[in-house]
C-alpha cells in the first residue's frame, strides 16, 4: 500500500445529491473540499430515477451537470469508489484515514473509452444498477452516464483472458493495482452519506420476494427511465405490458411489524409520479393505488395528486393484508377497503409495486462519533433551528442521512450545511475562503 496526504477545508462523504450540492456551494466560495464515495460514480440514488415529482422533470437530466460539475470543479477532489477507514480529531480539525479501492484499470490513464468493455468476452448481471435486469461486462464503465467516466474490473469473475489489456489504447489495465490509503487533514465533515430502501422481500404477506410480479418503486424508477433495461415497462415473469398496476403504499414505513414506525414521505409522492408516468407509457392500462391516507406535504405536491386523480388513476384507501398469485403469476391483492364499508376484497392485477420507505443508508456512530437517533437516521440535536448541524463539532449533517426526504430537502440542507461549515471554520478555526478567481473564467454549465 501506497500512502498519500491530502489538505482540505472540508471532507464530504456521500456523492448523492446532497454530497455534490453541498460541495459545490463551499467549493463555489472557495473552500477546497474533498468528496469521498464509495460507489465508482457519484450521483447517489437520484441519477437511477426516471423524472422527479412534481415537475416531471427529466431526473437524469438534473442529475448529471451537477455530477459534471464536481468533478471539473477546481477546488474539489473527487475520491469515488473509496471509503473512510478512520477518523481522529487533529488540532482544529479532523484527520481521516481513507481507502481507494482498487478498480485494476488506472484512473488516471482511463479514458472511458470503452473499448476494453467491447472485447471482454463475459457478462455479469448488473446488480447494483439494474437489479440483475442487464447484464455488464468484467470490465465495465459503471453506467452510461457515470461520474468519472472510469472504466473498473471485477477481479473476482475475472479470467485474465488479457484481451481488454490489449485492446486498451492507453495501457490503463492494471490487474496488480493494489488498495491505496490517503490521509485526509480537514477542518469540517459533512456526511451526506444518504438512504437505502426497505427491502422489497421483508413482509412474507406481501409475497417475500418470490413473488414474480411484485416489484418495488425504484425497480419501476428504472422501467420508466429512458436510460432503463428495456426502454418500456415489462413485468417480469413473462415480458408481457401489463394492464393492470397497482401500488401497495407503506409497504416499508409506518409499520412496526418491520420494525419502521415512521412515514417515509416520499413514498406518496413517487407512487403517484410513477402512476402518471405509466398512465403515459401505457394508456390503456389501469392504475390504482392502494393507501391508508395521501401525505402529499410538499410544494405543488397537493396539486400533482390532484392532477393524478383528475388523470383517472384510481385511489383506493384502504391496507393491503396480503398479496397472492394465481396460476399465471398475476399477484392477487387482498384488501380491506375502508370507504367501502370496510369489506374485504381480492383484486387481481398484472404487476404490484410495493412503495418501499427509506431506511438510514449508514450508521455514523462508530467512526464519526456522531450519535443516530431511534430511527437510525443521524440525531440532529436541535433539528428546528440548524437542521445539518450533529452533536459533534465540526461535523455537519445533509440529505436523508438524517431523516427521510425528497430531492428538494436534501438540496436545501446542503446549503444548510455548507454555510454551517463556513460559518464554523471562520468561527472556531478564523479561516477565510480563498478568493475565487478560477471560478469567474468557467463556464456557465459549471457555473
Ligand atoms: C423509488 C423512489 C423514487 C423517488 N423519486 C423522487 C422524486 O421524484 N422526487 C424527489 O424529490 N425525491 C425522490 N426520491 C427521493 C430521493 O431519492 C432522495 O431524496 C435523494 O436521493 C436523497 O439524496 P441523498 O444525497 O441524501 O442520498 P443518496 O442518493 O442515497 O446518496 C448518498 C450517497 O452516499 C454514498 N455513501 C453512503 N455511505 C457512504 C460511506 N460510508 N462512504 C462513502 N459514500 C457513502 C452512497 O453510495 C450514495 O452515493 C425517490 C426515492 C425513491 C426510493
Amino acid at each position: 500500500m501506497t500512502s498519500n496526504k491530502l489538505h482540505v477545508d472540508s471532507l464530504v462523504v456521500g456523492g448523492g445529491i446532497a454530497g455534490m450540492q453541498a460541495s459545490l456551494d463551499l467549493a463555489d466560495q472557495g473552500y477546497q473540499v474533498a468528496l469521498v464515495e464509495r460507489d465508482p460514480s457519484i450521483g447517489g440514488k437520484m441519477i437511477g430515477l426516471s423524472k422527479v415529482f412534481p415537475t416531471l422533470d427529466c431526473c437524469s437530466c438534473i442529475t448529471t451537470p451537477k455530477m459534471a460539475a464536481v468533478a471539473h470543479h477546481d477546488n474539489i477532489q473527487l475520491l469515488t469508489y473509496s471509503e473512510v477507514q478512520s477518523v481522529t480529531r487533529n488540532g482544529k480539525g479532523f484527520s481521516a484515514q481513507v481507502l481507494r479501492k482498487p478498480r485494476y484499470v488506472r484512473e488516471e490513464d482511463c479514458t472511458g473509452c470503452r473499448s476494453c468493455e467491447l472485447v471482454c468476452p463475459l457478462d455479469l448481471p448488473d446488480e447494483a444498477n439494474e437489479y440483475g435486469r442487464t447484464a455488464h461486462r468484467v470490465v465495465y464503465v459503471p453506467f452510461a452516464t457515470a461520474v468519472p467516466q472510469t472504466a473498473l474490473l471485477d477481479i473476482d469473475h475475472c479470467i485474465f483472458c488479457g484481451k481488454c489489456l490489449k485492446a486498451c489504447p492507453t495501457d490503463a489495465i492494471d490487474f496488480f493495482q493494489q488498495p491505496q490509503t490517503l490521509q485526509i487533514e480537514a477542518e469540517t465533515i459533512i456526511l451526506a452519506t444518504g438512504y437505502e430502501v426497505t427491502p422489497y422481500d421483508a413482509k412474507k404477506e406481501y409475497g417475500a420476494g418470490n413473488l414474480r410480479n411484485v416489484i418495488d418503486g425504484l425497480m419501476m424508477e428504472r422501467l420508466l427511465a429512458p436510460t432503463g433495461p428495456y426502454g418500456r415497462v415489462l413485468r417480469p415473469s413473462d415480458g408481457k405490458l401489463p394492464d393492470s398496476i397497482a401500488y401497495v403504499q407503506c409497504a416499508g414505513s409506518r409499520d412496526l411489524s418491520l420494525g419502521v414506525s415512521y412515514c417515509s414521505r416520499i413514498c406518496c409522492m413517487y407512487a403517484i409520479k410513477q402512476a402518471m408516468l405509466l398512465s403515459g407509457a401505457l394508456p390503456l392500462a389501469d392504475i390504482t393505488i392502494y393507501y391508508m391516507d395521501i401525505r402529499a406535504f410538499g410544494k405543488g405536491y397537493e396539486q400533482f395528486y390532484q392532477n393524478a386523480k383528475a388523470m383517472g388513476i384510481e385511489f383506493v384507501k384502504g391496507k393491503v393484508a396480503r398479496i397472492t398469485e394465481d396460476e399465471d403469476q398475476n399477484p392477487i391483492v387482498r384488501v380491506e377497503l375502508i370507504d367501502e364499508f370496510s369489506h374485504v376484497a381480492e383484486r387481481r392485477h398484472d404487476l404490484v409495486v410495493l412503495s418501499v420507505g427509506m431506511l438510514p443508508g449508514y450508521n455514523t456512530q462508530p467512526l464519526y462519533q456522531v450519535p443516530v437517533a431511534e430511527d437510525g437516521f443521524i440525531q440532529i440535536p436541535d433539528y428546528n433551528i440548524s437542521p445539518a448541524v450533529t452533536e459533534q463539532a465540526g461535523i455537519f449533517a445533509t440529505g436523508s442521512a438524517t431523516g427521510p426526504m425528497d430531492i428538494v430537502d436534501s438540496i436545501v440542507t446542503a446549503g444548510a450545511a455548507a454555510s454551517e461549515a463556513a460559518a464554523y471554520m471562520h468561527t472556531h478555526n478564523g479561516r477565510q475562503a480563498a478568493p475565487v478567481a478560477a471560478q469567474e473564467e468557467r463556464s456557465p454549465v459549471y457555473a
